[in-house]
């Protein structure tokens, strides 16, 4: 199902020799001065895309953004399963944080019609549905981009304890960055009251990470934020960040 060509050896080598190169001359740099410099580009980052779910912890990144560069690209992925609090909630940002570059990347419907045209894959296979509507639509669209830009904090859970502020994302050949790696929670919830961010819809309700409607439950207190995703089931992440072969790079300490 996957449409990406596989990077080269050589490719990858040449890559986390840039990601190692990036991480020592950025590591003192704060999340706002690294994320000045992937969109500013440079000999290495030409074309990079943010990808943002317009979840509850998106605002952070993408006002971020509309300071910086109000027209940086920006992809949401359209799974077609979205709650429409996300949607509405992705054009309010979109409005006032002023950004004038959000692509909205959607599902092939050819591959919708043959794989899942009851559109009830999500029960019965949900990694193959992960692999349809978001995994393969992302490939698809990276394939345009040289890099890409998460909003993944090592402080949001323990599946993302090792992630760096550079990595090299093996299985797409590309560099990948998470500008916010190593804020804490209250770093994210300062700069939130700072300028005073709007909150998604359903952060209030307790949905405290936000995916596609069948698979988002409420979190209980004390339970990790990720805990509604697919809950009672093994499945913790939808496969976009942790394919089995994306490597960290050196470890960035700022
Ligand atoms: S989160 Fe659920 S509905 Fe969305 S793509 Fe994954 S399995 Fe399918």
């Amino acid at each position: 199902m996957s449409s990406i060509r596989q990077p080269s050896r050589l490719e990858l080598t040449r890559l986390t020799s840039v990601a190692e190169r990036l991480s020592g001359m950025w590591q003192h740099l704060s999340a706002q001065e690294v994320l000045s410099e992937i969109l500013k580009g440079n000999a290495f980052i030409k074309n990079p895309a943010l990808v943002s779910s317009f979840g509850a912890d998106s605002a952070v990144l993408l006002h971020m953004v509309g300071a910086l560069d109000p027209a940086a690209q920006i992809v949401f992925l359209d799974t077609g399963f979205h709650f429409s609090e996300t949607l509405l909630f992705r054009d309010r940002l979109t409005k006032a944080f002023g950004l004038n570059n959000v692509r909205t990347a959607s599902v092939d419907p050819i591959a919708v019609k043959r794989l899942d045209a009851q559109r009830r894959l999500h029960l019965s296979a949900p990694d193959s549905c992960c692999q349809l509507r978001k995994v393969s639509v992302l490939d698809r669209h990276l394939r345009m981009n040289d890099a890409w830009i998460s909003g993944q904090r090592r402080s949001q859970a323990s599946t993302r304890s090792s992630v760096s502020v550079v990595e090299v994302d093996e299985a797409r050949g590309k560099l990948k960055f998470n500008p916010l790696a190593n804020w804490s929670l209250s770093d994210f919830a300062a700069y939130k009251a700072r300028y005073e961010l709007p909150e998604h819809p359903l952060t209030a309700k307790g949905y405290l990470s936000i995916g596609c409607a069948p698979c988002t439950s409420a979190v209980k207190v004390g339970e990790d934020t990720r805990a509604g995703r697919w809950r009672g089931q093994s499945k913790l992440e939808c496969g976009l960040h942790n394919r089995p072969n994306i490597i960290a790079s050196s470890e960035h300490v700022a």
